[in-house]
This record gives C-alpha cells, sequence and structure tokens, in this order.
C-alpha cells in the first residue's frame, strides 16, 4: 500500500464545488478528470488501489493550474496531493512512457527538450561581454533558451542597464521533473551552485515554471523576483515612450494564481501602450493548457484546452503578451490569431 498523505486527502469533504472550475473536467467530461475525482483516486491508492492506465491518467492530466485550490471552501490543496502521488508512484516506478521519456530527455542533455547544442548559443558572439559576478542573475530557462532566442536576447538586453549577469553553466530549473513527480535535486544543487558562484543576491525569471520552482524547492538564501516585477520597480529607469497598440496579457498560472503576480505585468503594459483584458483575467484566468506535463503527456487534450483560452481573446488588440514561454509556445501553436509576443518583448518596443 502506497504511504499516502492522508490528512490532505481527507480534507476533501467531496462537496464538488470544484467540478465548475476545472478546465479539464469541463473538455473530458469524467469526474477522474477532476480535482474531487483525482482525490478519490488518491484516496483508494492509499487503500491499496491498483494502480492502472486509467488511474495514471486521472492523476497525469492535472494542469496544476490551481483553479481548485483557489476555490475550495474546505481549504484542500489538490495540487499537493496530486504531485505527491505522481512522486510515490514514480518513485515505485508506476509511470507512463511520456513521463519517462521526459526524465531521459532531463537527465541526459540538462534541459527539457533534449537539445544537444550549447544553452548558450543565443547569446551568439556576446559570451565575452558575461560579468562573472553581479548583484542579480537572469535564469533563462530551457524553453527561452532554446525555443524563444528572440525574447531571451531582449530579456538580457533590457536587463543589461542593470547590475545583471547569467549562470556559467545553468541547467533545467527541475520543474518538469517535479511537476511530473521525479526528484530534480541535482539540477537544483547544480543550479545553487552556480547562482552562489556568481554572488547574486537576486534571481531574475522569466517562465512562470522556472519562477515557482525557484520559489518552491530551491534555498531561500535568494530572492527570486519575475522579470515582470523587477521591471515594474524599474520602470522609471528605462525611458520608454508611448506605443500606439492595444495588447491583451494571458496570466500564467505558476505566475498568477500560484505566486499572485497580477499587478506588475500590467503595470509595465499599461506604461507603454493600452491594456484590454481576456474574458477570464487574473485570479480567473484559464490555462494554457500547458501546465503540470499535459502538454507532454497529453498533447490532444492540451490543444483542446489551449483553444478554449484563445477564444477569451479580445477583438481589436493588436497582441497577446505572455510572462511565460510555455504559455507563448502553447498558444502559439494552439492557432493564436492574435500575435503573441513576451511582455519583454513589448518593452524593448517602446525602448526603440
Ligand atoms: S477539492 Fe475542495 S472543492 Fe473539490 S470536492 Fe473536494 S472539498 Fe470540494
Ligand atoms: S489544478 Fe487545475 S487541472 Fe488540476 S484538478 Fe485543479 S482545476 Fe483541475
Amino acid at each position: 500500500m502506497l504511504d499516502v498523505d492522508l490528512r490532505s486527502v481527507l480534507k476533501c469533504v467531496r462537496c464538488g464545488a470544484c467540478r465548475s472550475v476545472c478546465p479539464v473536467l469541463e473538455e473530458v467530461g469524467w469526474e477522474s478528470a477532476g480535482a474531487r475525482g483525482r482525490m478519490l483516486v488518491a484516496h483508494g491508492i492509499s487503500q491499496g488501489l491498483d494502480v492502472d492506465d486509467d488511474v495514471l491518467e486521472s492523476l497525469n492530466t492535472c494542469m496544476t493550474c490551481g483553479m481548485c485550490k483557489q476555490m475550495c471552501p474546505a481549504g484542500a490543496n489538490p495540487i499537493n496531493v496530486i504531485e505527491n502521488i505522481r512522486h510515490r508512484l514514480v518513485m515505485k516506478g508506476d509511470m507512463t512512457e511520456a513521463q519517462k521519456k521526459l526524465h531521459k530527455r532531463i537527465t541526459e542533455t540538462g534541459n527539457s527538450l533534449g537539445e544537444e547544442s550549447g544553452r548558450r548559443e543565443w547569446l551568439g558572439e556576446c559570451t565575452g561581454s558575461i560579468k562573472e559576478t553581479a548583484e542579480y542573475v537572469y535564469f533563462v530557462g530551457c524553453l527561452g533558451a532554446y525555443r524563444y532566442p528572440e525574447s531571451v536576447i531582449a530579456t538580457f538586453d533590457v536587463l543589461s542597464h542593470f547590475d545583471v549577469t547569467l549562470l556559467p553553466d545553468e541547467v533545467c530549473c527541475g520543474s518538469p521533473l517535479i511537476r511530473t513527480g521525479f526528484d530534480a535535486d541535482k539540477m537544483i544543487a547544480h543550479n545553487v551552485e552556480q547562482i552562489r558562484m556568481v554572488g547574486a543576491h537576486t534571481i531574475i525569471t522569466s517562465c512562470a515554471g522556472c519562477h515557482n520552482t525557484l520559489i518552491q524547492s530551491y534555498p531561500d538564501e535568494f530572492k527570486v523576483v519575475h522579470v515582470s516585477e523587477f521591471l515594474a520597480e524599474h520602470l522609471s529607469e528605462l525611458e520608454l515612450k508611448r506605443l500606439d497598440l492595444t495588447v491583451t496579457y494571458h496570466d500564467a498560472c505558476h505566475l498568477g494564481r500560484c505566486r499572485g503576480v497580477f499587478d506588475a505585468p500590467r503595470k509595465v503594459i499599461t506604461a507603454v501602450c493600452d491594456l484590454k483584458e481576456m474574458k477570464t483575467n487574473r485570479e480567473d484566468a484559464r490555462c494554457c493548457g500547458g501546465g503540470g506535463g499535459v502538454r507532454t503527456g497529453y498533447p490532444e487534450l492540451s490543444l483542446a484546452l489551449v483553444k478554449k483560452r484563445l477564444m477569451d481573446v479580445p477583438d481589436g488588440v493588436d497582441y497577446l503578451i505572455t510572462s511565460c514561454p510555455l504559455c507563448t509556445k502553447n498558444l502559439i501553436e494552439g492557432g493564436s490569431d492574435t500575435d503573441v509576443i513576451d511582455l519583454v518583448e513589448l518593452v524593448r518596443l517602446a525602448m526603440k
């Protein structure tokens, strides 16, 4: 029998209030695809329920978006329960092929994409100008480094107005491993050693997953701020011009609902152009469909969810702004009619 934290599981009083907010349950329709169903599955496992493909699907289709936790009247935390059980199952070898492949990719290459090329290739010829020590370090993240060099270059360019450097040998923050039930201790230890080496007191992140993980799973000796928070605090030092644009903003779950960062990106956006909110926003924003390993493990489900999210984009906007490269990727691949760019790319437009 699996050693499950029963106190957390039994906090769920099965009221069903979360049924109205879980985007996965809305899409799939089965009770096992919502928070209440997953809590029941967790309870079943604690009582010796056999782990078959249906059980793995129930637990692994949660995007860890936090909608259920936010509104649970009993104070249950389905995300913690689900991640805890995923971990215990993985430890005993119960996992999907997608989980196995993800783990292999990250442990063999140090990044979630399985890329063999250098993580700093986006820097081009500029490697020599990187400071060895600085007050701040920009934690780039896997997706940024390998898939969105233009947004990483924009971020580093904007941050170069301050005492900011990069880690000499950054590896994946560990988020995809932790969310899908694995340990990320080696990745974390490696990055922590690097951060200490550059002497930074603050880590600046530009990915919601990295941000949440650096706060939740790294030693608290470093301050962690998202680039939107950093820029909101230093707006007056950037000499930004006003742009004749109207944009909308997608709140990433792990930055917004999970970490409460709602105002900073809006402060930055409204400093340079007009903002028209998405149909669901701030605490009520729908997930892009990519979190919790769902994008990797259940691409069709992820696609259906992002299509629903895109229906929230208001008419008459020039850009859909994000603060997370995973959201950017999902929104673009989900077929967004509106150009999707990172918040820092918008800031860079206002600096020209
Ligand atoms: S997780 Fe919370 S909201 Fe959902 S059924 Fe359980 S007690 Fe109710
Ligand atoms: S975290 Fe999101 S996807 Fe997971 S059960 Fe809760 S509402 Fe559903």
